[in-house]
């Protein structure tokens, strides 16, 4: 039998093991993407606790990326959380300041309509106050003044 190796999907994090001669595809990720094998014997692999196995395979998935280092920082060559999480808590924040515009611009967009709505009720009210006026010739004196009323309450 031939020897089994560990394989990682560097897109997902996913790991599984295959024997060394194959070339498996990410089962999580469709069968799109290349798994990756680990240069570690399995049984090393397997005596290792969860938190050791995620912390092995991010620091693999690291060395991969060498713009997400660099990025990191130039200085440190090894895996370091803590400035990870600093990394990761800009872009979240980075990413709030965006979501706080995009739903600005919700709200802009949301009053906009309404009063685009208000206009378009203000208008169809004024023609049906035409319509009153050219069916009874008693109302020929108001139409103006709700005319102009209706115009003063749109703006
Ligand atoms: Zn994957």
């Amino acid at each position: 039998m031939r020897e089994l190796a560990v394989f990682y999907c560097p897109k997902c994090g996913h790991y599984a093991y295959y024997q060394t001669s194959r070339h498996p595809l990410c089962p999580k990720c469709s069968g799109n993407v290349s798994m990756r094998m680990l240069r570690m014997y399995y049984t090393e692999f397997m005596k290792m606790t969860c938190e050791e196995r995620d912390n092995y395979l991010a620091d693999e998935m690291l060395k991969q990326n060498p713009s997400i280092l660099q990025r990191i920082s130039a200085s440190h060559k090894r895996f370091n959380s803590r400035e990870t999480i600093a990394q990761l808590c800009n872009v979240i924040m980075s990413l709030d300041a965006e979501n706080k515009m995009l739903s600005d611009t919700v709200n802009w967009m949301h009053d906009t309509i309404w009063e685009m709505m208000r206009a378009q009720r203000a208008q169809s009210g004024q023609a049906k106050a035409m319509e009153e006026c050219s069916a009874s010739e008693e109302l020929d004196e108001q139409a103006p003044q709700e005319e102009e009323a209706v115009k003063a309450g749109g703006m």
